[in-house]
């Protein structure tokens, strides 16, 4: 049995993107994002985090801090009615500061690293699933992936991240709100063979 999934970038998308955000003092969700992941957990979507972190590589925070923060993120989502089925992240980035996490990998998006995992672990249909994010990467990373359906949320979507996109929206709870990311329609394969 294989599950369909909502895959969330984090910074931007769940929560305000503030620039590096590795503690929970500065961890602030975006307006109307725990209600809107409340409703497609009940709509029957898994919710899967997948967030590039090289604040690690970068030394301006620890993989504890960043384990610390996300288990009070799930903490307070799983109270909302909003559990996460998982939580991936990229440490890496080839410039970073920190040896053990200075080099390059498959897993910084565009990369499809972390939503292949995902994929493995959780025994998720992609062409199912939907990716939503705010960056060209995250586009990027869910094509690579195969993720049947890419919504950008940005007040100010940039252009390449738009280009690739299916749906351009403002934030997450506006996606949700307009049915951006209600089910696509599933095409028996008799009637896609004739068409
Ligand atoms: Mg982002
Ligand atoms: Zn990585």
């Amino acid at each position: 049995m294989s599950a369909r999934a909502v895959f969330l970038d984090r910074d931007g998308v769940v929560n305000v993107d503030h620039g590096y955000v590795g503690r929970w003092q500065d961890f602030e969700f975006a307006p109307g994002a725990v209600d809107a992941m409340r409703r497609l957990q009940e709509a029957g979507w898994l919710l899967v985090v997948v967030t590039n972190q090289s604040g690690i590589a970068r030394g301006y925070y620890t993989e504890a801090d960043y384990q610390a923060l996300t288990a009070r993120m799930k903490a307070e989502l799983a109270a909302a009615g909003a559990p996460l089925a998982g939580v991936y992240h990229c440490p890496h980035h080839p410039q970073g500061s920190v040896a053990a996490y200075a080099q390059d990998c498959d897993c910084r998006k565009p990369a499809p690293g972390l939503i292949l995992r995902a994929a493995a672990e959780l025994g998720l249909t992609l062409a199912d699933s939907v990716l939503v994010g705010d960056k060209a990467s995250d586009a990027q990373a869910a094509r690579a992936a195969g993720v049947g359906r890419v919504v950008l949320v940005a007040e100010t979507a940039d252009a390449e991240g738009a280009a690739i996109a299916d749906a351009v929206a403002p934030s997450l709870a506006a996606a949700v709100q307009s049915g951006l990311l209600q089910p696509s329609r599933v095409i028996p394969a008799a009637v896609r063979a004739s068409t």
